[in-house]
């Protein structure tokens, strides 16, 4: 089954949420010896003043507490705007060793402090946390324009010659001189004021946005006191619920929580109309009650804020500015793809609405499908056609099994690595457990950590991030987090997912393997750190492995009799891999087209009411059925204002495009052989983003991608 999961990858940019390409840089060996800034009492024993004692420098969560984040920030930007100032008036002639590799080894205490501290903000918030959060964002955007729009170190940066250099360093200095223009650098003085206060804004108001929507998830959910209204949830679902109205100071009632797409999970078994109308309604308008965690002023106000930037650099529109370093480069080349998908998807969802109608009308509902329907009868359409059961699927995947025998045993066979369970190292909450993970040839090659559970101090979705990125200049080894929103199982209880939640695993820990195999020089260009069209081709290409009747057969093992998932399910669930892709397909590429509409506004006076926005968006691209709404509504795309996926939604699609191609190479040629394995991690997962990516795909295929595979994989054409 092909499809986009819920994951966010915040990997990449995740510390740099003012929505810019340019990263904090990384780290340096020298910079603790620094005179200027060693005298600094507060931070005598800061556990991010020197490199952590832990193997490959892993985080020390047994000694970081919450109050060593603002001490290591202060200390950490001093430092770097010290290095940074050095660079800038170093009196030699500028060469690549002593400005571009020095920038790159800058910031080694504010990096170590901000990697930490922005994974825990998205995986294990606080109060404390949140309010740091606010307080440094605008300090941090202020702090990367003083780097960036520094126009000493610009002249330097521009005056260095690529002769000589090896192929990855060209590309760094391609890379920074990219950063230094994208940022402004070719400004005027008086532009590049109005842009620091501009940036400055958009990350006050992105952090305002994700503190608003955690909030309004938080409160958005469903409280019932009649278990009866919940017919058709499981008993451990219903017992799930009673546990989180307890936990929210309601004992006895049952709340649903919020998930943060469009559809919520219960949607699909719940029986009660009423119910489901309830549910649904609570996502939807989940962050526009017009109380303090309404987003939409907040949305309106980032949109106008892009459009003004993107004019200050003298771009169009912000997506415009956005795409110039992306593999799609402008926002015409991404909407066409786009255009390409939405309407044979707007076709078939159609088809699919008819046969929910035809299925409500033989039980006599008397009613028109709604959204809140859709799932709940697409359930039974798909139960009816293909006699496939979510619920009789559920036994077979037990988490950890999935995890292990699964997605760990999928990697075993494809690239010949393996994994151990580590309990030595410290980790920031109960529930995270550790893995050491090594090469075909027995070395040690990364560290994985995985975050299952949900919970109030997490951002919703699943998402792959590293604490520590590879480096050989830095002498620096992956260590990396993955982290979920499956429900915690009641205690004794076996934690059972559906296909949907394991193709996700599969998919997250795609993102993983980028980060695990890669193999640069400098940071910068290591690991995940590629253009963001680019980055979901790996996972989505790892997503295919659950469904290989060799890993399958591994994973997919009852958690109770302990029988392999017997043939004939198996074949239901591959008949079913095109169901409801219609719905699914319009869900996204309708959300896509969304982000891309706010980010071409090219006119401030184009700008509506964010609902307003929205409903006319959608109408102009034919997505007319009220049945499918996006798989994101504006007030909570957390996507586009809070991560760094504005102008960017259609990068699922483009690097489905990608996966899609690529896959029906590796079928063509053998599946799941350590020779293929080996080939990608050669041409893909290894290179990050150290050579053109374009060529590097045509590398691995020998061909440029195309959209049929694609279309054929979601059962558009044949
Ligand atoms: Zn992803």
């Amino acid at each position: 089954m092909k499809k986009v999961t819920t994951s966010v990858l915040m990997a990449v940019l995740a510390f740099n949420i003012s929505c810019s390409t340019m990263k904090q840089n990384s780290t340096t060996e020298v910079a603790t010896t620094n005179q200027n800034t060693s005298g600094d009492e507060s931070m005598k024993n800061n556990p991010f003043m020197t490199k952590s004692k832990l193997q490959y420098e892993a985080p020390e969560f047994d000694k970081i507490k919450d109050s060593d984040f603002k001490p290591a920030f202060d200390y950490g930007l001093k430092q770097q705007e010290q290095e940074v100032n050095m660079i800038a008036n170093n009196r030699m002639v500028p060469s690549f060793e002593n400005t571009i590799v020095a920038l790159e080894k800058s910031g080694e205490v504010l990096k170590r402090a901000q990697i930490v501290f922005y994974n825990l903000s998205s995986a294990n918030t606080n109060p404390t946390i949140q309010a740091l959060d606010k307080e440094y964002a605008p300090i941090f955007a202020a702090h990367s324009d003083k780097i960036y729009l520094n126009e000493f170190l610009y002249n330097k940066v521009k005056s260095i010659k690529e002769e000589g250099l090896d192929q990855e360093s060209k590309k760094l200095l391609q890379y920074y001189k990219q950063n230094f223009e994208i940022a402004g650098a070719n400004l005027s003085a008086a532009k590049k004021e109005e842009l620091k206060q501009v940036n400055q804004d958009l990350a006050s108001f992105s952090t305002q946005f994700s503190n608003k929507l955690l909030e309004a998830r938080k409160q958005g959910g469903v409280l019932i006191s009649d278990v009866k209204e919940l017919d058709g949830l499981s008993a451990d679902e219903i017992s799930a619920a009673a546990a989180d109205a307890k936990a929210a100071g309601q004992p006895g009632k049952y709340l649903l929580a919020l998930q943060n797409t469009t559809q919520q999970p219960m949607l699909q078994n719940l029986k009660n109309r009423a119910t489901r109308e309830k549910l649904f309604k609570a996502s939807w308008g989940r962050a526009e009650k017009g109380d303090a965690n309404d987003t939409r002023d907040t949305v309106e106000k980032l949109a106008k804020l892009r459009l003004k930037k993107a004019q200050i650099l003298g771009k169009q529109n912000f997506a415009e500015w956005k795409l110039q370093d992306q593999m799609a480069k402008t926002p015409e080349a991404a909407k066409q793809l786009m255009d390409q998908l939405s309407k044979p998807a707007v076709e078939t969802a159609k088809r699919e609405a008819n046969d929910i109608q035809d299925l409500i009308n033989q039980q006599k509902g008397g009613f028109k499908v709604e959204p809140w329907d859709w799932n709940f009868y697409a359930e039974q359409v798909r139960k009816a056609k293909y006699d496939l059961d979510d619920n009789e699927i559920k036994p077979y995947f037990e988490i950890t099994t999935v995890l292990e025998k699964g997605v760990f045993y999928a990697a075993e066979k494809f690239y010949g690595i393996t994994f151990k369970k580590r309990t030595d190292l410290p980790v920031y909450h109960p529930d995270v457990v550790t893995y050491e993970v090594f090469d075909h040839d027995g070395k040690s090659l990364a560290i994985y950590y995985l975050d299952f559970y949900t919970r109030d101090s997490k951002s919703g979705g699943a998402w792959m991030s590293n604490f520590v990125e590879q480096s050989h200049m830095m002498g620096t080894k992956p260590v990396i987090v993955n982290c979920y929103n499956y429900q915690k199982p009641a205690p004794g209880k076996a934690s059972l997912i559906s296909y949907d939640d394991v193709t996700t695993m599969f998919h997250e820990f795609g993102h993983s393997l980028h980060g695990i195999f890669a193999n640069q020089k400098y940071t910068s260009l290591s690991g995940t750190n590629v253009p963001r069209d680019f980055v979901e081709f790996p996972s989505q290409i790892n997503e295919h492995w659950a469904l290989d009747p060799v890993v399958l057969k591994n994973y997919a093992i009852h958690y109770q009799t302990k029988k392999p998932i017997p043939q004939t399910l198996v074949d239901k669930i591959k008949k079913a891999a095109t169901f409801n892709q219609g719905y699914m397909t319009t869900e996204l590429v309708s959300a896509a087209i969304l982000d891309m509409d706010w980010h071409t506004v090219s006119k401030d006076s184009d700008f509506k009411p964010a609902l307003d926005f929205e409903k006319a968006s959608l109408l102009q691209h034919g997505f007319t059925l009220g049945t499918v709404p996006p798989r994101y509504h504006t007030p909570y795309f957390a996507h586009i204002w809070g991560g760094g996926y504005s102008a960017g939604y259609y990068a699922y699609i483009w690097s489905e495009t990608l996966d899609a191609d690529a896959w029906e190479w590796i079928r063509d040629n053998g599946g799941l052989t350590r020779e293929n394995g080996d080939r990608f991690r050669k041409y893909i997962l290894s290179v990050g983003n150290s050579v053109d990516l374009n060529k590097a795909f045509k590398e691995f295929t020998g061909r440029n991608p195309d959209i049929k595979p694609l279309l054929r994989n979601r059962g558009f054409i044949k």
